[in-house]
């Protein structure tokens, strides 16, 4: 078993490298300490004592300050295709995400046409064994064309290799088909990942219903639109004895929701946003759409204490990005009309160690361990630094300060929540499947010993 195992990626050279005097931290595998970090033919070969590592014929990284953690899984990313390709391709998309250290991430199905047959699935597929700098999963949808009414042929989907099933940018409204889902899904397998929404509760709102919204005279999404259908959902799979992810919990009573399933034993897990975790609805008074309209929207500060401390108790076991990008031309018109989402893969990381973790709100060995959580709840192996695992390594200084946008993106789009803000930590080398994914220009490597 390895994490890209299933996954998809352009294979290239399988990385030499000695990362010298690293901090090296995976919580999960229980290591803890400064090392070598020896890779050798795409593997950890060894954590060795520092400066002891074997170098010879490996390129050196002088780490020494710098932080080796096992690399990030992200399982809600918007490649945009097909079909959206001025926004972000496979090829951006991913080179977004490694820049962020991510060693894997999970596409979404709602391109143009979605994602709804075999020969969908072995196209993109395709595209990312010739482009994709880390590997990728694609997930198929729910519904066919995800127009809610009938399912795709999720059997032969997941032989086509999709990884999950999901109608991300709709809810799916129709319970029948709910259940009948969930009952193909214990058969063929493929966790379905939900993104929570009664539209008759939603209406035409384009932030949180509260306060800020009555005082913007802004029609307003109320949290219960969410939590509701969690509820649903969670008691349909609970009745097939299916599983069930939820996307983007944004507010306190949908965590509550996910809380009291999980207790009750459903096979339920959950995904946050880092921009959920960091922003609130005052934002919006900004009325910048660019990066503060998604969907769901950013909520109250007790919502967002409530999604940290699900973070801690792992009511919510990953960090997802629900990286959405969007040209300025969508973006760049008055609050109601804009398009929602945000790019956030090239921020989470920094985001969050600024936001909650320098400030002491929770322990760094928290974030690493929820940032690759995204895995497991898909059936795919989670990154480890142990010696013997495939390599997947964010290296990362927690130093560094650096403007977001000021040097650019590797996506397509611009739409970063982050954008023009300072933060401190930043990724100086990705490696993902056993590969060098991304190195930060300014930050160059040592010569081979
Ligand atoms: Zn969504
Ligand atoms: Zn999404």
């Amino acid at each position: 078993m390895s994490v890209s195992e299933g996954l998809d990626v352009r294979r290239g050279e399988d990385a030499d490298l000695i990362l010298r005097r690293a901090t090296v931290l995976d919580p999960v595998a229980a290591i803890d300490g400064v090392h070598d970090v020896v890779i050798r033919d795409g593997e950890i070969a060894a954590l060795a004592a520092p400066g002891e590592g074997e170098a010879e014929g490996a390129e050196v990284v002088e780490a020494e300050g710098m932080h080796a953690f096992p690399a990030f899984f992200d399982p809600h990313v918007h490649l945009r295709t097909p079909g959206h390709q001025h926004k972000e391709d496979v090829e951006t998309g991913t080179r977004s995400a490694a820049a962020g250290g991510y060693c894997g991430i999970l596409a979404m199905a709602n391109t143009d046409p979605p994602v709804s047959t075999a020969a969908d699935v072995t196209a993109l597929r395709e595209q990312a064994r010739a482009g994709a700098s880390v590997p990728v999963g694609f997930l198929a949808t729910v519904s066919r064309e995800m127009a809610g009414e009938e399912l795709t042929e999720m059997v032969e989907l997941r032989e086509a290799g999709a990884v999950g099933f999901s109608d991300d940018g709709l809810p799916i409204v129709s319970a029948r088909l709910m259940l009948r889902a969930l009952q193909y899904q214990r058969l063929c397998g493929g966790t379905i990942a939900l993104h929570e929404e009664d539209p008759e509760l939603s209406g035409a709102g384009v932030m949180h219903e509260g306060p800020v919204s009555a005082a913007l005279g802004l029609a307003g999404v109320p949290s219960v639109s969410e939590s509701t259908m969690i509820a649903r959902d969670a008691a349909l799979a609970a009745y097939e004895n299916a599983r069930i992810h939820v996307q983007h919990l944004s507010a306190a009573e949908s965590v509550a929701v996910v809380r009291a399933a999980k207790a009750a034993g459903v096979q339920i897990s959950a995904e946050a946003s880092p921009h959920h975790l960091c922003l609130t609805d005052e934002a919006v008074r900004s009325l910048d759409p660019r990066r503060f309209k998604m969907n769901p929207p950013l909520r109250h500060e007790s919502d967002r204490q409530a999604l940290i401390e699900a973070l801690r108790d792992g009511t919510i076991e990953c960090v997802a990005t629900d990286h959405a990008p969007h040209q300025a031309e969508e973006k760049d018109v008055p609050f109601e009309q804009a398009a929602m989402g945000v790019t956030g893969l090239e921020t989470a990381f920094a985001a969050l160690h600024t936001e909650l973790v320098l400030p002491g709100t929770i322990e760094l060995a928290l974030l690493v361990e929820r940032m690759a959580g995204g895995a497991a709840p898909f059936g795919v192996e989670r990154p480890s630094l142990a010696p013997g695992s495939e390599a997947n390594v964010a290296l990362c200084d927690l130093g560094a300060e650096w403007t977001v946008g000021e040097d650019g993106y590797e996506s397509r789009s611009q739409n970063s929540w982050c954008a023009g803000r300072t933060l401190t930590g930043r990724v100086m080398v990705t490696v993902a499947a056993g590969q060098v994914a991304f190195r930060l220009r300014s930050f160059s490597l040592g010569v081979a010993a």
